[in-house]
């Protein structure tokens, strides 16, 4: 006989359990850090471009000053370069600073700038200057360094468009904003879906379970067995039925009371439960009878869980009142034929159960005048 594990009585569980919903309001909430901060640079970006170019064009002058260098997450490109260039001989100088600038050629018609490389080389006397480079801006700092040399420095600001997704990963405070928004998003998805969950849970169990014996009501297990029985035909799979009824259980109420018969049928559904496969399905089917669907057990083989779980129902005291009460129950067994519907083969355990009430009770019956299944 096969070693039978534990489980409950199958049902459908919801597409969208509370983990899902979880991990799905963490990935929403991260990305709505991303587009967050990426409206956020836009806003800035536009500001910060407006105000440049206006600093930019209210200098005298135009564009031509090449960028020295790009940083693409910042916001406000500040780059900032030195030289120190010989002074004479002077048409080498203006080359060298215009050069250095990425300034026009010394022929160029653009003068203003080379009006200032030459003022710097001929040790003109100023401290700065602000040129506009393109939208940027660039401000140039000459010093003589002795009579031989001048020294140049240039910052250059530019404003620049970065990607939200560029600064959330060069950015470790901004990462851990991202993902703290994620992580608050997850849990208060996790514990909304989780109260819907369990609501829909209570409701369903209520709806598919028998309260007394815990497992399926008739109607849930008819639906379950039809649902398995399609999925095995389609698979060439085969699968038994127990049909189980109480003995004399009319006698316990007698003797013991209804209270104590409830607790009976309580302590079977517990046993029945706990005795089976996952992947089986029990039901009550009528007041102290139960049935159970072995997907992928042959017949004998169904037989010998049935006959198990007869003796361990013999041998079971259900304590009640101070009374130790015994309670036999009768197996019919049946496998799926090609030939059935669920109905026949519903009947066919049935038949062989009265068989075995007629027998004497305590007993497994899974033969018949009728033994085409296996
Ligand atoms: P048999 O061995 O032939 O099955 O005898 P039996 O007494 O079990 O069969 P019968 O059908 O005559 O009686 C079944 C009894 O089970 C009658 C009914 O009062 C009792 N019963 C059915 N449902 C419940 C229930 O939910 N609680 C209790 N306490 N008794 C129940
Ligand atoms: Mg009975
Ligand atoms: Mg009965």
């Amino acid at each position: 006989m096969p070693e039978l594990k534990s489980k409950s009585p199958r049902k459908p569980e919801p597409r969208i359990g509370p983990f899902h919903a979880g991990v799905a309001s963490a990935l929403f909430g991260f990305a709505l850090a991303i587009i967050s901060l990426q409206i956020m640079l836009g806003l800035l970006h536009a500001q910060l471009r407006t105000e440049v170019s206006v600093l930019a064009h209210a200098l005298e002058g135009r564009p031509g000053i090449a960028p020295l260098a790009r940083s693409p997450h910042s916001l406000l490109n500040i780059v900032q370069a030195k030289t120190e260039i010989a002074r004479p001989p002077t048409d080498n100088c203006i080359d060298e600073v215009t050069g250095w600038l990425g300034l026009p050629p010394r022929h160029s018609t653009e003068a203003t700038d080379r009006m200032l490389a030459s003022a710097v080389c001929q040790g003109a006397d100023f401290k700065a200057a602000a040129l506009p480079a393109g939208e940027g801006l660039t401000i140039l700092l000459a010093k003589d360094a002795g009579s031989q040399t001048v020294r140049l420095e240039a910052v250059t600001m530019r404003h620049a468009a970065p990607r939200g997704i560029d600064v959330l990963l060069s950015d470790r405070s901004i990462l851990a904003l991202a993902v703290g928004i994620a992580f608050s998003a997850g849990i208060f998805g996790y514990f909304l879906r989780r109260n819907h969950y369990l609501a829909y849970v209570d409701v369903r169990d209520r709806a598919f379970t028998d309260e007394l014996s815990g497992v399926l009501r008739r109607e849930q297990f008819l639906a379950n067995v039809q649902q398995t029985v399609t999925s095995l035909r389609e698979q060439g799979g085969t699968a038994s039925v127990l049909a189980i009824d109480l003995d004399h259980f009319k006698s316990i109420n007698d003797r013991f009371g209804h209270a104590a018969g409830d607790e009976v049928i309580r302590g079977f559904g517990r046993l029945l439960s706990t005795a089976v496969r996952d992947g089986d399905v029990v039901g009550r089917v009528g007041g102290e009878e139960f049935m159970i669907m072995l997907p992928n057990l042959p017949k004998y083989i169904a037989a010998e869980v049935a006959d198990r779980l007869r003796k361990q129902m013999a041998a079971h005291a259900y304590c009640f009142d101070g009374n130790d009460i015994f309670v036999t129950m009768s197996t019919g067994v049946a496998s799926l034929m090609s030939s059935d519907d669920v109905a026949s083969l519903m009947d066919r355990a049935d038949r062989r159960l009265y068989i075995a009430k007629s027998r004497g009770r305590n007993a497994v019956v899974w033969e018949d005048d009728d033994n085409h299944d296996y």
